[in-house]
């Protein structure tokens, strides 16, 4: 069932007008309030000029309004990629990325306050999980960059701090909203949820039949080389998740993507990619390969560009399709859960 969040910002129109008539207002109110809220990006109520504050102060007394302030603001250097920490109401930090491309301004959200998959690799997950986000405070990321840049954000990516699939009602709720003809209108297309195989929830997923870009991380060719990278891996094996990705894309007539992140002497070999070959043979997918980005706490290396594009080469040469990421953001600790952990070592808050 699902959790009824009862935050302002959290609230399908179809709730917002359903409190609006509950408190005695006219149905057109709720409109007007969404409207406000997810098109025109208020950062406080009060700035709903039409609406009366005798109403905003019921409206805010039975909903309270919750979203992101930002703390920190990093731009790199190299490629203009714009790393945002932003807080939460109850003190909780979370990062968010706003990288720009010529089909337009993409934003990396976060799903989760930290994370509890244990990736070896990745540093939102080396404090655990605080808490999972509201659908309100997911958009808020996405809502707050648009503000801060005065730009329009064309696509969503979530692929920041948290296992969305670990926050799967929230993560519906938010891409709801996001998309709804009422609010930024988002196209399904444009946007992308990246999970670590959390098995059920990739069928529950593709069983909403949506045109959203389903990224699985991978990593390993096989179930022992992810289990030593990835815990999930313990939970299920590699052919339950290659069965639900191919139901993903039997369903849903999408291309699924497999990111997969090279680590020097680890996954890299060429026989690694004759093995992730058999895997995905015959899928419509895309391989994209990452160059792991080394955190300090592991000693994880990249591979070499050398091995890159080999690596590359043997998967071309069995016509799948594939690319390597480019690394952006690098100066700036953009790799997933850096500037957080930083942010939150330097308060004194770990
Ligand atoms: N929990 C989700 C989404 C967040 S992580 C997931 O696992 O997919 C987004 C992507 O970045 C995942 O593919 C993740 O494995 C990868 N990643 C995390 N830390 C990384 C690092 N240090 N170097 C390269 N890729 C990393």
């Amino acid at each position: 069932m699902e959790v009824k969040w009862n935050d302002l910002k959290s609230m399908t129109l179809e709730e917002l007008t359903e409190a609006v008539e509950e408190s005695g207002e006219k149905k057109f109110r709720a409109k007007q309030i969404y409207g406000w809220i997810h098109q025109k990006l208020i950062r406080k109520p009060e700035e709903m000029t039409n609406v009366s504050p005798g109403m905003i102060n019921k409206i805010i007394k039975a909903h309270p309004f919750y979203g992101v302030e930002e703390v920190e603001r990093l731009e790199s250097k190299i490629d203009g990629t714009q790393k945002f920490l932003f807080s939460l109401h109850d003190g909780n930090i979370v990062e968010s990325v706003l990288m720009k491309y010529h089909h337009g301004n993409s934003v990396c959200i976060s799903s989760q306050a930290g994370c509890r998959m244990g990736c070896r690799f990745c540093a939102s997950t080396l404090l655990g999980l605080s808490r999972n986000l509201y659908p309100s405070e997911m958009l808020d990321q996405i809502y707050a960059i648009q503000r801060a840049t005065g730009e329009r954000v064309s696509h969503v990516v979530v692929m920041g701090t948290g296992e969305p699939f670990d926050n799967f009602d929230a993560l519906s709720r938010m891409i709801r909203i996001l998309c709804s003809p009422e609010g930024l209108n988002i196209g399904h297309r444009n946007i992308t949820v990246s999970t670590c195989g959390i098995v059920p929830k990739i069928y529950e997923f593709s069983d909403t039949n949506p045109q959203i870009t389903l990224a699985i991380s991978l990593h390993a060719p096989n179930d022992e080389m992810r289990k030593q990278l990835m815990p999930v891996a313990n939970r299920y094996s590699m052919e339950e998740l290659m069965e639900a990705a191919r139901y993903y894309t039997n369903t849903t007539g999408r291309r699924i993507t497999f990111e997969y992140s090279l680590v020097n002497g680890v996954n890299d070999r060429k026989e690694h990619a004759m093995e992730l070959i058999s895997r995905v043979k015959g899928m419509n997918c895309h391989i994209n390969l990452i160059p792991v980005n080394p955190i300090k706490e592991r000693d994880y290396k990249q591979s070499t560009q050398n091995n890159v594009a080999a690596f590359k080469n043997i998967l071309e040469k069995h016509h799948i399709q594939v690319t390597v990421r480019r690394e952006m953001g690098r100066d700036i600790q953009a790799a997933c859960g850096q500037l957080r952990k930083s942010y939150k070592e330097r308060s004194g808050n770990v």
